[in-house]
């Protein structure tokens, strides 16, 4: 043998060596990261990071329907006007809510201080169960002493204990002044009012312009409560009345208003009357950051945009949480078609429990859910508890301090 077939004899001898190492060594490795995969990587994808468990909750940081009665709650927007609504508060006492009665001038019905002394009667017999919000009466506008005499009625109210003051939509849709022009929220005769109210650090709870529904034709509105309401209240179905202020003047008002005094703290009554968008609602709450919204008869807006939008209503519940109160704009003779046939009083106060576990259904739960004023089915927002704690009580007593005095 040559000494150079001898040395390719050597070559092809150790090239299978070599590849067999190569294999071996590699398939070393292989197993290697195989366990690394078992010890290390495969737990770590099983049990959630931090990270992970924000995205995924378990099951008990979110309330269920056998937690309603638990939790105390607040329904910030009643009106409870005679006896006989009372009702109301032996049904809240049963499903653990206070509640905030609101006073609106609502000429020539009952007078401001009839529905305060009312107030006052019930903050006698159920003090830990109601706090109220006084109104003004809009008589008289017109003349020099209004706003003096106004400021006065005011100051009395908020030493009686008046924790709010609630503005109605008649200032926009009704009151005019002498020059025959709709008097708004901004009109220079009302910043004196207001300026009383940050002075006393008393919110204004403002129920201003109407749902955008409102300038629709019935059988164009989204939701069967809108539709009940103004075919059985025509005056302020605005759809009738093209020389009224439009939609965007009565917001463009309300705007200017907050904007012209930063530091009133203002809650906008039956989501500020935004209710048609969350988007939109988003951005006011944006721009005005002393401005936050109760629900009150406006839940079945956020269901109807639900139907299509779930994500887009459950991000914005999150994202605002600190700027949503609950309520309902209970009342007995409510337009609803459903409530107003009733009646007895076992049956007001049923319609009442159910009315609350519904909405609470829907912020709790993730089940799909129908309700007699929306069309179509959607899903619950199931809400992490403390987005719950905050709509149903703390944002009730931040937004309104002495409710919980
Ligand atoms: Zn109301």
């Amino acid at each position: 043998m040559s000494k150079s077939s001898l040395l390719i004899l050597k070559r092809t001898i150790k090239h299978p060596i070599h590849v067999n190492i190569m294999k071996e060594y590699t398939g070393r490795v292989r197993s290697f990261i195989f366990l690394w995969y078992l010890i290390v990587l495969y737990p770590s994808c099983q049990s959630p990071t931090k990270e992970n468990k924000m995205n995924e909750r378990p099951e008990e940081t979110y309330y269920g329907l056998e937690d309603f009665n638990n939790l105390k709650k607040y329904d910030a927007h009643v009106h409870l006007r005679t006896d006989f609504d009372t009702l109301f508060l032996r049904q809240a006492a049963e499903d653990n809510f206070g509640l905030l009665n609101v006073s609106v001038y609502t000429s020539p019905d009952i007078t401001p201080e009839e529905q305060e002394d009312f107030s006052l009667k019930l903050l006698r017999q159920f003090p830990e169960k109601v706090a109220y919000a006084t109104t003004f009466s809009l008589e008289g506008y017109h003349e020099e002493d209004w706003e003096s005499k106004t400021m006065a009625y005011l100051e009395k109210s908020i030493s009686n204990g008046a924790i709010a003051v609630k503005v109605w939509k008649n200032i926009g849709m009704e009151l005019k002044d002498d020059n025959d022009e709709f008097v708004m929220i901004d009109d220079e005769r009302f910043d004196g009012i207001l300026q009383l109210l940050i002075e006393k650090d008393i919110t204004l709870l403002g129920h201003l312009g109407e749902p955008k529904n409102t300038w629709l034709p019935l059988d164009e509105m989204t939701v069967q409560g809108d539709r009940d309401y103004f075919s059985e209240n025509p005056k302020y179905h605005m759809y009738n009345f093209p020389d009224f202020p439009t939609y965007e003047d009565q917001i463009d008002a309300r705007d200017r208003m907050l904007a012209k005094h930063p530091d009133l703290r203002f809650v906008g009554a039956h989501l500020g009357s935004l209710e048609y968008d969350v988007e939109e609602l988003a951005k006011r709450l944006d721009q005005y950051p002393n401005m936050a919204v109760d629900m009150a008869e406006r839940i079945s807006h956020l269901q109807y945009q639900a139907i299509t939008n779930w994500q887009g209503v459950h991000d914005f519940l999150v994202n605002y949480q600190d700027r949503l109160i609950y309520g309902t704009d209970l009342r007995t003779g409510a337009s609803d078609i459903q409530a107003k046939a009733l009646t007895q009083p076992e049956e007001i106060m049923q319609h009442a429990h159910e009315v609350w576990l519904r909405h609470w259904e829907f912020f709790t739960s993730g089940e799909e859910m129908e309700v007699p004023k929306v069309t179509g089915k959607f899903k619950g927002m199931k809400l992490p508890r403390e987005v719950v704690d905050k709509i149903y009580r703390t944002n009730a007593e931040k937004w309104y301090p002495m409710l919980s005095h």
